[in-house]
């Protein structure tokens, strides 16, 4: 099962941020925070399983990007 990683798209935001949601892959993604009622967005997070798809060599196998945290600015970059 997939863990998902959301965080409040205003702050301050009451619960704990980020938090973590273990969903189906089927399910569709939050857009409010089932605590507080305020809007969320999904973050990449670590996938669980046998297979780590969001390794690097994986990654560029399969055309993707990987985007790494940036604390200096708190966004989000390519890597
Ligand atoms: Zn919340």
């Amino acid at each position: 099962m997939p863990i998902y990683e959301y965080k409040h798209k205003k702050k301050p935001d009451k619960c704990k941020d980020p938090f973590e949601v273990i969903a189906s892959i089927k399910d569709e993604a939050l857009s409010e925070c089932p605590r507080c009622g305020q809007q969320v967005e999904r973050v990449l997070s670590a996938f669980t399983g046998k297979v780590n798809i969001f390794a690097d060599s994986n990654l560029k196998e399969k055309g993707f990007t990987k985007l790494v945290k940036d604390n200096v600015n708190g966004g989000y970059r390519k890597v």
